[in-house]
């Protein structure tokens, strides 16, 4: 994965913001719109804080959807 993808990029690409908590493991789905085009994903994480354990270790990254099933990953956590 690209790391210098781009909100732009993510949208373009059908792809979804998602939010990773490393602490404690539970994973959302951000909108994206709330951010500029030119912003860098794994950037936003710098921003972030995790809402159920207010971890700082949160990853932003694009999600697609699964190829076989179609379906979105589930939110968890
Ligand atoms: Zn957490």
């Amino acid at each position: 994965m690209e790391k210098t993808q781009t909100i732009g990029g993510l949208e373009a690409s059908g792809g979804r913001l998602g939010l990773l908590c490393r602490a404690c493991s539970r994973f959302r789905y951000m909108n994206s719109r709330r951010y500029k085009p030119d912003e860098i994903v794994r950037e936003i994480a710098k921003t972030l804080t995790c809402a159920r354990c207010s971890s700082e270790t949160v990853e932003t990254f694009a999600v697609q959807r699964d190829e076989k099933t179609g379906f979105w990953p589930a939110e968890h956590g």
